[in-house]
């Protein structure tokens, strides 16, 4: 494709395709070592997450970023009936979750750099493996990772996790492909933007997740100096205890004038209880129906465009 496109799991489409976009979604989480650890994390009814694919599309969203990445729960196959049962648009990730979502015997402590760049190479560009890379035999299906995502804690990098980065960064320089992080509580966030520009990423293809449960309005404009994009999810979050400070809010409030450009947001739903088609709140459409009315309450309504549209369509393309 000559002009700038994005992957899809059914294939891949010009950006101006990608519309109305949440950057940081949990679509389907697959029976798995993460979900038999947390059961709240179970989420691969095709019939009812489509069911809330259908409303968000019927509210004007357009494209979701699933975040789970290989054999944490993947399911590229039920991604691809969910996108086609709703219409909207689904980013599968490649790359690999924090520790805690594997065993202690798992192939990713023992494979080498090399190893894994290969597994997410051909995760982008053949197609994931229908078993999601959980076993000896690989079958791979015509849907293509199109992001790559790892995570760190809120403690200093491994030796372990610091050979992810690079074999992260590895893929993406070879493919193009766009990166997406897990920061736990935002602290590791701007030494992850540090360690992306140190190994060669560009940033701009690059989004840490979660930043905005960091509590700090000068370490955010700490990690948006560097660069980077950042994706803030928990405005709803700060919601469910009534009265306390709604530091998203805040972020955007404060920050939206500076970093215009840098400013992604997800929903971030990994738990089935935030889903309404699974009998719980908020659902999928929340920011849909809460972000306009507070952005036009500060004047900020022409910030609408840039997060929902501009930057997670500049992030998601892929780097020539
Ligand atoms: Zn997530």
């Amino acid at each position: 494709m000559d002009k700038k496109f994005f992957r899809s799991v059914l294939g891949d489409k010009p950006v101006e395709e990608m519309g109305l976009t949440y950057a940081h979604e949990h679509i389907i989480i697959e029976d798995s070592y993460a979900s038999a650890k947390y059961p709240e994390f179970l989420l691969n009814d095709v019939a009812k997450v489509s069911q809330e694919l259908k409303a968000f599309y019927a509210a004007g969203g357009r494209t979701v970023v699933d975040t789970m990445p290989s054999n944490a729960g993947r399911n590229a196959l039920k991604l691809a009936e969910a996108s086609k049962a709703s219409g909207v648009n689904i980013i599968v990730p490649t790359g690999i979750h924090l520790e805690v979502y594997y065993p202690q015997s798992h192939w990713r402590y023992t494979y080498t750099e090399d190893q894994l760049t290969d597994l997410f190479i051909a995760d982008v560009e053949e197609g994931i493996d229908e078993f999601d890379y959980g076993a000896p035999i690989i079958k791979r299906t015509p849907h293509k990772a199109g992001m790559i995502k790892l995570a760190t804690g809120d403690d200093a990098f491994t030796k372990h996790q610091e050979m992810i980065f690079r074999a992260v960064v590895n893929t993406h320089k070879a493919t193009g492909v766009p990166i997406l992080t897990h920061t736990n509580f935002g602290r590791q966030a701007y030494e992850q933007a540090k360690l992306f520009k140190q190994l060669g990423a560009d940033l701009k293809h690059v989004v840490l997740s979660h930043v905005d449960r960091n509590q700090s309005l000068d370490y955010q404009k700490k990690v948006l100096d560097t660069g980077v994009k950042v994706e803030y999810d928990s405005t709803f979050r700060w919601m469910k205890n009534p009265g306390v400070f709604n530091w998203t809010l805040h972020f955007l409030e404060e920050l939206l004038p500076l970093y215009p450009n840098q400013i992604t947001m997800g929903m971030d739903m990994a738990k089935n209880a935030y889903w309404k088609s699974y009998g719980g709140k908020p659902g999928l459409n929340f920011l849909l129906e809460y972000i306009p009315n507070f952005l036009a309450e500060k004047g900020l309504s022409d910030y609408w465009q840039k997060i929902f549209f501009d930057n997670p369509h500049e992030l998601y393309a892929f780097k020539k």
